[in-house]
């Protein structure tokens, strides 16, 4: 079985989908290979907010003073000046157009009177796609794929990378149903095979401190084997102990609470204790250390519904909201009291902890943890109450790229025919990767990697 194109797409999540799509769109002749029998990865579960500075919902908003710039900086800063400074630039002056590209071309729909500050930005600006998941975009991609001519093909999985005499990368051999395919591409490949966040194994060897204690938020087939081998043709991984744990999961499957996302519009922490912990827009890896420095190294988030009426994430995120309160890990009570008792949490103690809150939410001021957005009144029910513990998530590290999202090699060479892009990918996020800059890198980076293929097939 052997089959040729321009352009050979390794992972049908959203850096791979955009790389496709942009190749075809430059002319090429594309295909996309994905190992699992459906395609999305973590994309397709995660929440897909995605940062821009300067969108239109922000405008939308009044919120006027945010740039590329200031964006780059939160980026740089949230990741302890560990990402690549040329990288990111890159991510956060095309977020612009990359987002606006969705909405044009690929027909994504973003909600336009709301965005996210997740935390360590220091502007509100990511946009929320409908449905506060990534299914909006994955199922906008695959109807256009499915428009323009692009196969997409599941149950292949690409296991070693073919190179010419030069060193050129001119095709890969991938497995179906034990079958061996090769799969020539003329003007390259282009690794979008995302992280792995779902290999406890490899997590533990590169991050020994995230052990079997954590359970996963990703995708199952998160399991970075991609990585070996675009190592095995030269590709030089960076950056590989940096391992992000979510702090707000399920206990009991790790997948991630999105209906807790009311934390960004003002839920609170508190422990078994009924005490305040950190401040809720603390960076991710932050909050998961304190988490896990408390009693039983669980948290619980609470909102009422003057918080929950912003973003609506108990409506919106009803299958969870059904799910999580059968399993018992989440409340809703129409007194503090009753939320305090179904978790065995001293009901006078949560009463203190949010009288503090509502003086410091109508002062103006947090004097306990400094909450950046500033807290919101929490006096009236209904009160919504869950269980969460973090969770491994996100993995920093990956292959170098440079800023045409040619993958290096050990002396910081380009490998000919070989690009990568999204969480595969090791350059842009530093120690932490900041809420709602996977889907910006994933796209920035998958359309720069699609074209670049693209362009070498002429
Ligand atoms: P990103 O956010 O970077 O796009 P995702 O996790 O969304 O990453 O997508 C990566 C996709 O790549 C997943 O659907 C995963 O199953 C797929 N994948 C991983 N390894 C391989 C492989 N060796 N061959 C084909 N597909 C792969």
């Amino acid at each position: 079985q052997n089959q040729s194109y321009d352009v050979v797409v390794i992972g049908a999540g959203g850096a791979g989908f955009a790389a496709a799509v942009e190749a075809k769109s430059k002319g090429a002749n594309v295909v996309l290979l994905e190992k699992m029998p459906t395609v999305g990865g973590n994309s397709l579960i995660s929440g897909a907010e995605m940062n821009v500075a300067g969108s239109w919902v922000q405008k939308n908003l009044n919120i006027n003073d945010d740039t590329p710039e200031r964006f780059a900086e939160d980026t740089l800063k949230g990741g302890d000046f560990k990402g690549d400074p040329e990288i990111v630039k890159v991510m956060t002056v095309n977020a612009l157009p990359t987002a606006e590209w969705l909405k044009n071309t690929v027909g994504v729909q973003f909600e336009d009177d709301n965005v996210f500050q997740f935390g360590g930005h220091s502007r509100k600006r990511a946009l929320i796609p409908h449905g506060h998941t990534g299914t909006e975009f994955i199922t906008k991609f695959s109807a256009l794929a499915d428009k323009m001519g692009i196969p997409v093909i599941t149950n292949m999985k690409a296991e070693e990378l073919i190179k010419d005499k030069d060193g050129r990368v001119v095709g890969v051999k991938a497995v179906s149903a034990g079958k061996d395919y090769t799969f020539n591409a003329k003007g390259g490949v282009v690794l979008a095979t995302g992280g792995f966040g779902a290999n406890a194994e490899m997590v533990k060897k590169y991050n020994p401190s995230i052990d079997e204690r954590f359970k996963t938020t990703d995708a199952p087939g998160t399991t970075g084997e991609a990585l070996y081998m675009a190592e095995r043709a030269g590709g030089q991984l960076v950056n590989m102990g940096y391992i992000q744990t979510y702090p707000i999961c399920d206990p009991i499957s790790g997948v991630i609470e999105l209906i807790a996302d009311a934390r960004f519009d003002g839920a609170i922490l508190v422990n078994q204790e009924g005490k305040r912990f950190v401040e809720e827009l603390e960076r991710r890896d932050v909050i998961s250390k304190a988490i896990l420095d408390q009693p039983g190294a669980y948290a619980y988030v609470l909102w009422n519904d003057n918080i929950g009426k912003i973003s609506n994430t108990v409506k919106i995120h009803d299958t969870e909201y059904d799910a999580f309160t059968k399993q018992g890990i989440m409340h809703t009570a129409d007194t503090l009291k009753e939320a305090a008792e179904f978790f065995k949490i001293d009901p006078a103690a949560l009463q203190a902890t949010v009288d503090r809150v509502n003086k410091f939410a109508k002062d103006g001021k947090d004097l306990d943890f400094n909450h950046r957005a500033g807290l919101k009144d929490l006096s009236t029910g209904k009160y919504y109450i869950i269980k969460a513990v973090p969770s491994t998530h996100h993995t920093m590290g990956g292959l170098k790229i440079n800023t045409k999202a040619e993958v290096l090699d050990a002396n910081g060479k380009p490998i000919p025919g070989l690009f990568a892009a999204g969480e595969v990918t090791g350059t842009t996020h530093g120690t932490n990767r900041l809420g709602g800059n996977a889907y910006t890198d994933i796209m920035v980076f998958g359309r720069i990697a699609g074209a670049g293929a693209a362009a070498q097939a002429k």
